[in-house]
């Protein structure tokens, strides 16, 4: 049956940023499809433990330094036995103008959103080859893999790059049955975008020029999830896949 194939029943995830937003959808729809999941976030995720139940577990770790990378792998395996599934979610931006901008603006994104990615990526894909039966790296770009935006550019470069060592790390796992995409979401009404939205005349602009006519939410993301994390995309590799209600179609 077509519809088994997005299952992902005895299949273990490790999802960061868990706690809120984007990475708590998508550890509830993993959770949902039968999947366990490994949840990393800075502060406890509560929230989303309770959404999940007891195919939730929370590890604690700081991704804006590689100290957890290994760790967090290590914790997941220990848990629940293996991994097969990573979803680089976590991220910050940080907005100032591109003549202001600081080398710590820069390098906190930097960190977070690219080096910890590409590193705990790494991790992964080792232990999926240990284990041998291949895995799926879902990373979390951007509208910003494709345009310039606005007083972000640390952001800008961070979330380019994701779109870039997707198609890079695809060329070198792709054989080992691992896949690597990512979802560029497009404008979701999260933490991440709360600045915006409370700006009259930027959240006019945006949803001006989204064809659905609305922010996203965090359930829109759910489905290209749980697709790229199945068996129903093992020939899909190196793929951005945008979820955007039409924005670059603009
Ligand atoms: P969010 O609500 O701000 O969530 C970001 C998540 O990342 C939070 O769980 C946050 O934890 C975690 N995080 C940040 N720095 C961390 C660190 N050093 N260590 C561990 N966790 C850390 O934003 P979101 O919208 O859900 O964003 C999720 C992803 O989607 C990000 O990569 C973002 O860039 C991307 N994205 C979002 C949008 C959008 O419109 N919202 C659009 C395109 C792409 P804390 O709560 O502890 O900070």
């Amino acid at each position: 049956m077509i519809l088994d194939k997005f299952r992902l029943d005895g299949k273990v995830a490790v999802v960061t940023g868990s706690n809120t937003g984007l990475g708590q959808g998508i550890c509830r729809a993993f959770v949902e499809a039968g999947a366990k999941v490994a949840g990393v976030s800075r502060r406890p995720s509560d929230e989303t433990a309770k959404m999940c139940g007891k195919n939730f577990y929370n590890i604690i770790a700081d991704l804006g330094s590689l100290d957890c990378v290994n760790q967090i792998i290590e914790k997941t395996v220990e848990k629940f036995g293996r991994a097969d599934i990573l979803v680089n979610n976590a991220g910050i931006i940080k907005r100032n103008d591109s003549i202001d901008f600081t080398e710590e603006e820069w390098d906190a994104v930097l960190n977070v959103n690219l080096k910890t990615v590409f590193f705990l990526s790494q991790a992964a894909a080792k232990k999926f080859i240990e284990q041998g039966g291949g895995g799926k790296i879902i990373n979390i770009a951007s509208m910003l893999s494709y345009q310039g935006g606005i007083r972000v550019p640390s952001y800008t470069a961070s979330k380019s790059a994701v779109k870039g060592i997707t198609m890079s790390l695809c060329n070198e796992w792709a054989k080992y049955g691992i896949n690597v995409n990512a979802i560029a979401p497009g404008y979701m009404a999260t933490k991440n975008t709360e600045q915006l939205r409370k700006d009259g005349e930027r959240n006019a602009d945006i949803l001006a020029r989204i064809p659905a006519e609305r922010w996203g939410v965090p359930e829109d993301l759910e489905g290209a999830a749980v697709f790229l994390a199945s068996a129903a995309s093992d020939y899909v590799n190196g793929f951005t896949l945008a979820v955007d209600g039409g924005w670059l179609g603009r």
